[in-house]
């Protein structure tokens, strides 16, 4: 099918469908594909968004010819969030997928009929594809009865599906749940799995094991019954597990990342970023501050908060530290910073609510990442060459700091009870030491490596090409 341009030539006009997930780590992914496949389309690829009414994208910030139908506007935005004391993301991701389902059926025949109708007057461009996020395999599955046919976006790490594939087979051999909390069984080793531990696939507590697997059963039924599945990894970071998919899959990959450095992805933040955390940076050293932040869902409390205050201001280094405005669980009462914290980091140290990441990473002033290694902070970390301190909370997070820490070795775990003195230990380790210099070293490598693999003939670009091909081929 042709190559050209959509809608350049006399061919007929397409437009691609898209469905994500509505959680920031998704979300981006997602709405960046859509910029690159829009962009590299000649603008004549047309791009609708179908999405749920909670955590909206703003179409005022996308191009003009993108498309956005809500759907399921009357569901309470409460059932698509995770519930209970422990998040139950699983659980969460399971509702969206059910919840959204019936709704989209009508939105996606009444799109489907539009596209119909324009196209009769001469216009319009008929819908070729729908790229539905991978947890939402009943989305995918409305779209295959109203033959639309589908690609899925995963939007984490080659290692994390490849653990997700095996999640079944651990479970079969009786590994999952874990038996028990004891120490030397969750430290064993997943030999097909090397560098993983039993430990870093526990991937939910054991009340929401049923739950956790439903959801990741769907995932890899969704991958398997796609046209192809799209990888916001590069080849040269994850080569080995991205062969293990495409043989276990049986479907075409596309590994097409790092996305957020083909198509910016700024506009897709659901909270306003704090720009004037960039002057400060300005001002400050050359690899000298340490960045922290716990993305959109992560949490700690409010002992959490207090030792990583004073971890912070002991180790007497610059710091910039994102508090979310929902980031410390607490009870009952607004929480705070503790009494002296400002004293004692005095024009050191800069507190923002949420952060304009990317370009933070980007800058020369960053010399590390305090992360809790959601694969998009993994990789725009691994993109800039910043090295990690990886303090992961849940789902494929521990996997992500196991890469880091034994396979790409730019990082390390802050392990067990966060505590002031080890954190200070931490920070002095990745900021100030030759450990921590030869962590960077590596981390720049790789990023040299991700460069190499977005330009021209790299090979994300030309995966790019093949996927929007494809594309136009349905
Ligand atoms: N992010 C941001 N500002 C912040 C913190 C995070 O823009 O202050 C962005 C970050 O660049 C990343 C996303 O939020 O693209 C978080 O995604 P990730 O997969 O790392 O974690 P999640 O939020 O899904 O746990």
């Amino acid at each position: 099918e042709a190559a050209s341009p959509a809608g350049s030539g006399g061919g007929r006009r397409r437009r691609v469908l898209l469905f994500p997930v509505p959680f920031q780590g998704h979300l981006t992914p997602m709405l960046q594909l859509a910029g690159a496949l829009h962009a590299r389309g000649g603008g004549g690829l047309g791009v609708t968004v179908f999405h749920a009414a909670f955590n909206a994208p703003d179409p005022a910030r996308h191009p003009a010819g993108f498309r956005f139908v809500p759907v399921g506007e009357g569901v309470p935005s409460a059932d698509l969030v995770p519930s209970g004391s422990d998040a139950d993301f699983a659980g969460a991701l399971l509702r969206i997928d059910d919840r959204l389902r019936e709704p989209f059926r009508e939105c996606l025949r009444q799109a489907l009929a539009e596209e119909e109708e324009e196209e009769e007057e001469g216009g319009g461009a008929a819908a070729a594809c729908l790229v539905v996020d991978s947890n939402l395999r009943g989305i995918q599955l409305v779209a295959e009865e109203l033959g639309v046919p589908t690609l899925v976006l995963r939007t984490g790490g080659a290692a994390c599906l490849v653990a997700y594939m095996a999640f079944p087979v651990l479970c079969d051999k009786g590994l999952l749940p874990p038996a028990s909390q004891d120490k030397a069984q969750l430290d064993m080793p997943l030999d097909e799995l090397t560098p993983l531990r039993l430990r870093d696939v526990v991937f939910s507590a054991p009340a929401m094991h049923g739950n956790m697997t439903r959801c990741l059963q769907r995932l890899v039924d969704a991958a398997r019954n796609s046209s192809g599945v799209i990888l916001n990894t590069f080849q040269d970071l994850e080569d080995s597990d991205i062969q293990k998919i495409t043989s276990g899959l049986g479907v075409l990959v596309y590994t097409i990342g790092p996305l957020h450095k083909i198509s910016s992805g700024t506009e897709s933040s659901l909270l306003a970023q704090d720009q004037t955390c960039l002057k400060w940076l300005d001002k400050q050293e050359a690899d000298s501050v340490l960045y922290v932040s716990l993305g959109s869902l992560a949490s700690m409390d409010e002992k959490e908060l207090l030792e990583t205050a004073w971890g912070l201001a002991n180790s007497q280094r610059p710091f910039l530290w994102v508090i979310r405005h929902n980031m410390v669980k607490s009870l009952s009462h607004e929480v705070s910073l503790p009494d002296g914290f400002e004293e004692a980091t005095h024009g050191r140290g800069m507190v923002v609510p949420w952060a304009p990441q990317q370009e933070v990473l980007a800058h020369h002033a960053i010399g590390g990442f305090w992360t809790h290694n959601g694969w998009n902070s993994t990789l725009e970390s691994i993109c800039e060459g910043v090295p990690m301190i990886c303090r992961p909370q849940f789902a494929d997070q521990t996997i992500n700091m196991r890469y880091v820490q034994e396979v790409w070795k730019i990082g390390f775990e802050l392990e067990g009870e966060l505590e002031r003195g080890k954190i200070e230990m931490a920070i002095t380790k990745l900021l100030c030491t030759e450990e921590g210099r030869q962590m960077r070293q590596r981390a720049r490598d790789l990023r040299d490596k991700a460069a190499k693999c977005i330009e021209e003939e790299g090979s994300s670009q030309s995966a790019i090409e093949l996927l929007l091909k494809r594309i136009m081929s349905f």
